[in-house]
């Protein structure tokens, strides 16, 4: 019996053969906006198919029909994105955003509620409290601490419980690293769904990578991913995913052939390539920020380090879930600098191989200020709340030599006056 191969092993060759194209051992782009049908007969059923007129036979494939609908890189790109997280099927997208709002959109209507982490991602808080509102859904979110026990008898007061249509979460969140227990939110949702009506779980992980947290093996149906991050990993394209079932991925599919939001050849063909080198970019990138964060955590010019590693059992439910549902500590680091924005700042100011900027999950590391940069547009109240305060910084650790890092660390916070 041949042995299964792990998914880094696959990444070269999955899905695609080079006498697809004259030997060619790497995938070509297919930059073609419409495919020839060898007959009528063909483009007809493509054509059922592709808009759910009738189900799939037995061993039948959708055809190539036109790159707004499926194009050869986005498929053989979907069918290896599978891989790292067990997933049935995927629907990549030229977003994160696009990935996200898609999937929301198939799976709420008029009169829904969706109950949401907090905090998520920006644009995530903004689609849902602002646009997804002016479509008369309602949105009820929570911290990490509050249980679905307790959030159960918040929507039942609320006259809501039955609306519940889809739950949304984001873990590890950013940029604080609180956990969420995937699985206990999977029961609510379980007890919430009823023989008409299915409550989702959707779960964005891109701050954990396809390689460090499954969701789908937590409960969750559906995964989101901003492929720009970790899966792209080299600050060079946008892009997003969405993994689940054969059922949910084609009624996602279905609205993005509508929307248009479809990831073009070219973005599907670097992602291609991205993923050769996936696993070996966050192996290294798990390594550096473990002793990035040792470093931190010794240091006098720092106050606090948040840091999936630090939890111990002290920290009780967190530390239950880092163990559960986290298979690395990932490459994300926040912390309080002892002072106040200036000092913080003079640390950002004098970084020199860390590069000041947002976004994250790519080979160099970066360094932000989550409080004046990419969570701004957070309440100050539940900023505050959420201990994103002025003292923090966020980095995202790359690929480069760690003492090289270290060391860059270390002079930078040594010009904290
Ligand atoms: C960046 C990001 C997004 C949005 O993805 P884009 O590719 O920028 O559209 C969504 N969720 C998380 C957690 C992100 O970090």
């Amino acid at each position: 019996m041949k042995k299964k191969l792990k998914p880094e092993s696959l990444m070269m060759s999955y899905g695609y053969r080079p006498e697809w194209s004259e030997g060619s051992i790497k995938c070509p782009i297919f930059q073609t906006s419409t495919f020839v049908f060898k007959n009528a007969e063909d483009g007809k059923a493509f054509f059922e198919l592709a808009y759910g007129l009738r189900e799939q036979e037995e061993g039948e494939e959708l055809g190539l029909i036109y790159s707004r609908i499926n194009n050869p890189d986005l498929e053989i790109l979907e069918n290896r994105l599978t891989l790292w997280d067990e997933a049935e099927d995927c629907a990549v997208f030229e977003s994160g955003m696009a990935a996200i709002s898609t999937t929301l959109m198939e799976f709420l209507q008029p009169g829904d509620l969706i109950l949401m982490s907090s905090p998520v991602y920006g644009g995530s808080d903004h689609f849902i409290k602002k646009i997804l509102t002016k479509f008369g859904i309602r949105v009820m979110e929570f911290h990490v601490g509050q249980e679905p026990e307790e959030l159960l008898e918040r929507m039942k007061a609320a006259g809501l419980a039955d609306k519940l249509a889809l739950i949304f979460l984001e873990t590890p969140a950013n940029p604080t690293n609180d956990l969420v227990d995937i699985e206990a939110f999977k029961q609510l949702a379980d007890r919430l769904s009823t023989s008409e009506k299915n409550v989702y779980l959707a779960v964005d992980n891109t701050y954990m990578g396809p390689l460090w947290q499954h969701p789908l093996k937590h409960g969750a149906d559906l995964i989101l991913y901003s492929a720009t991050k970790y899966i792209g990993g080299h600050s060079d394209l946008i892009a997003g995913a969405c993994l689940g079932s054969k059922e949910l991925i084609k009624r996602v599919k279905g609205l993005r052939t509508f929307l248009g939001n479809m990831a073009s050849p070219y973005t599907g063909w670097l992602l291609l390539r991205s993923l050769e080198t996936l696993k070996a970019r966050m192996d290294i990138q798990a390594a550096n920020a473990d002793k990035i964060a040792d470093f931190l955590n010794e240091h006098p010019a720092v106050e606090k380090v948040y840091f999936p590693g630090n939890l111990t059992e002290e920290d009780g439910h967190q530390y239950q879930i880092r163990q559960r549902q986290c298979l690395s500590n990932g490459g994300m680091i926040s912390f309080d600098i002892k002072g106040a924005e200036k000092d913080a700042f003079a640390f950002l100011n004098a970084l020199e191989l860390i590069q000041l900027a947002v976004s994250l999950g790519s080979t160099e590391s970066l360094a932000e200020h989550p409080a004046t940069m990419t969570h701004v547009d957070v309440d100050p109240d539940l900023r505050k709340k959420l201990s994103i305060t002025e003292k923090m910084v966020r980095l995202s650790v790359g690929v480069e030599n760690s003492d090289d890092l270290i060391d860059d660390i270390a002079q930078a916070l040594g010009r904290i006056k």
